[in-house]
């Protein structure tokens, strides 16, 4: 791979149109659904978007009132607007494949992982931060890494790709939003990378300012299926959750 990101990197992830019309939420509820006949259930009820998807129950705490309350003007979130609107959460998700390449360091969520072959890669080639900083443009509406960090530009020849996540993170806030959860998981044969998932954590939760608690690492084989599997490459995916907390 001679570029600064694999091709992978270059997917296009154009903005997704937002359509606020009414969500048909459908209600889930296990008692009611077990056994259900043709008559129809609380499960085929919808309700419009905005409204609880089921009445708060007798005795317990009226947590929507709370969020329901207008943010103050300088306080956190969008002056006027209710403390907590799902509808300014957006999600994002995010992946990377690099080859493994002999005579390189295996660099995995800013961790150096011992093995005797790395990933190939005009930066550091760390194909989870790379998943990561995916997901949190995407989830921003606001590109990609190869738009963000040009694979043609010499100033990222063997980036610190967690520097680079610190980069994302900021723009990301830039742009209104804070950082609530990331999850993510890394397929690879070998090597062994379960020892290095908390160092992983702490190295990511750094980089974006969260706390550790709200970075997920999972690591997987693909039981020796496909290019993964064959020992070629490692592929990473990363989810993560946005609050759209103020207004550029
Ligand atoms: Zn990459």
């Amino acid at each position: 791979m001679s570029g600064f990101l694999s091709s992978s990197d270059l997917v296009n992830n154009s903005d997704r149109g937002e359509s606020p019309g009414q969500a048909q939420l459908t209600q889930s509820n296990g008692s009611v659904c077990e056994g259900a006949s043709n008559q129809p259930t609380q499960c085929d009820q919808t309700v419009p978007s905005g409204q609880p998807a089921q009445p708060i129950a007798e005795g317990s705490p009226d947590v929507s009132a709370r969020f329901a309350q207008p943010i103050a003007e300088g306080a956190p979130g969008i002056p006027g607007q209710p403390s907590f609107d799902p509808r300014n959460l957006r999600t994002g998700l995010g992946m990377d494949v690099h080859a493994f390449a002999p005579g390189r360091p295996l660099i995995i969520g800013g961790v150096r992982v011992p093995h005797y072959q790395g990933l190939d890669g005009h930066s550091d080639a760390d194909v989870l931060a790379h998943a990561v900083m995916d997901a949190l443009l995407s989830a921003a509406r606001a590109g990609d890494i190869g738009k963000l960090f040009p694979p043609s530009d010499p100033a990222f020849k063997n980036a610190d790709s967690i520097k680079l996540l610190e980069c994302v993170s900021e723009k990301v806030r830039e742009l209104g939003f804070e950082i609530l959860d990331v999850d993510s998981v890394i397929a690879a044969q070998e090597p062994k990378l379960s020892p290095h998932r908390d160092a992983m954590r702490e190295r990511m939760a750094e980089a974006m300012g969260i706390s550790v608690e709200n970075v997920g690492v999972k690591a997987t084989t693909t039981e020796r299926l496909g290019y993964e599997g064959r020992e070629e490459g490692i592929t990473a995916y990363a989810t993560c959750l946005l609050w759209r907390c103020s207004i550029e």
